[in-house]
């Protein structure tokens, strides 16, 4: 295992928050993904694995070795901020080259690596300019140059994305995904965008008061989350509280529905968890498609998005939201598959 988080604890001294008793191993070449609300912990974990904090109880491991007590510097793991930290007054060759020089490798060697790094992130040809005639992408791939180019344990990136538009945070973070790949290096990456995390993480974890909610590959997450938290952060979903009414059968706000109620005996609590599109409208309710109830109502919203039209439903004593590709006609009634269905234990008090 590349890096190993062992029961970590780490709390700001005079105060009740940190990250409290963290397992996560990351694999040779995985790029795994912390995500989470503001404040729930990601930056302490990565400073606790760059060095800049120790934690007060726990390992952590970096390839088998303990990393307690090593200063940033002696972790030789690489690191990508949200500000791209560049030396302002060097170029970006002389930026790439630099963790080379603190190292020793002669110039003419540290410069030619240098420039290898930068054709790897797409920058050849670009090595003279000063980072203040650089692009804000631009700059930040001479970073993560930077980062790679002493051949590091392991890469970490802190919200690597966070100072560019739009159009060029989706561009790096495929870029950034491919030179990790091509790095086969295991990465541990902080961001509070879904999007990234979800798109490039070969597993997220999910972070939530200072605790690990889950770690699992980003389609597991969204369709098998542990409770409503985890169901709730990482997509849009319909959540009912419900009752298991009967095997295969819970009694919900929108009404009787059939689902796998593996797991809870009859009378058990539940939340219902249903992606809204998985939801089937219908233009008559006698057109049932799929196997599962059929329930019609009265349409609240509807939205033409482009790509997506959205609507509301309202049900007894609820309301279904659902999302729709391809279907144009009326709606008179929705179906909810009973495999769209995915039973959480019930909500409970946020710790
Ligand atoms: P995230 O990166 O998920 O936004 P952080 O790891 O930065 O969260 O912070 C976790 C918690 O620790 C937050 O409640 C934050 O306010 C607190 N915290 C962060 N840095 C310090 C510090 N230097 N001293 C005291 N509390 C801190």
């Amino acid at each position: 295992m590349a890096i190993s988080f062992q029961n970590v604890t780490y709390r700001y001294p005079g105060s009740e928050v940190g990250v409290f008793g963290i397992d996560l191993e990351i694999e040779d070449g995985e790029l795994l993904v912390v995500i989470g609300p503001s404040g729930s912990g990601k930056t302490t974990l990565l400073k606790l694995l760059a060095g800049f904090l120790e934690a007060q109880s726990g390992r952590i491991l970096v390839d088998g070795e303990s990393v307690s007590g090593l200063p940033p510097h002696r972790r030789n793991l690489g690191i990508v901020f949200q500000a791209y930290a560049l030396f302002q007054h060097m170029t970006a060759v002389q930026n790439v080259a630099y963790p080379l020089k603190v190292r020793g490798v002669p110039r003419a060697a540290r410069l030619e690596q240098a420039r290898r790094a930068l054709a790897r992130v797409g920058l050849d040809g670009l090595g003279g300019r000063l980072p203040a005639n650089l692009s804000g992408g631009q700059q930040q791939r001479v970073a993560l140059a930077r980062a790679l180019v002493f051949s590091p344990r392991a890469l970490l990136l802190d919200e690597p994305l966070s100072a560019l538009d739009a159009f060029r945070r989706a561009e790096m973070r495929d870029e950034i995904a491919r030179v990790q790949r091509d790095a086969g290096i295991a990465t541990l990456h902080v961001t509070h965008d879904l999007e990234e995390a979800m798109s490039i993480g070969d597993r997220v974890a999910v972070m939530h008061g200072g605790r690990l909610l889950q770690v699992a590959a980003p389609q597991t997450l969204y369709d098998m989350p542990v409770d409503r938290r985890v169901g709730a952060f990482v997509g849009k979903a319909n959540l009912w509280e419900a009752t298991v009414s009967a095997p295969g059968w819970i009694a919900s706000p929108v009404g009787a529905l059939a689902c796998d109620t593996t797991g809870f005996a009859p009378g058990s609590s539940v939340t219902a968890m249903v992606r809204p599109e998985r939801i089937l409208p219908l233009a008559d309710p006698a057109e049932a498609k799929a196997d599962g109830v059929v329930l019609a109502g009265a349409v609240s919203l509807d939205r033409f998005a482009g790509p997506i039209r959205r609507f509301d439903m309202g049900v007894g004593q609820s309301v279904v939201h659902g999302e729709t590709a391809g279907y144009r006609g009326p709606i008179a009634a929705v179906q909810i598959p009973s495999e769209a269905i995915r039973l959480l234990p019930p909500e409970t008090v946020d710790a």
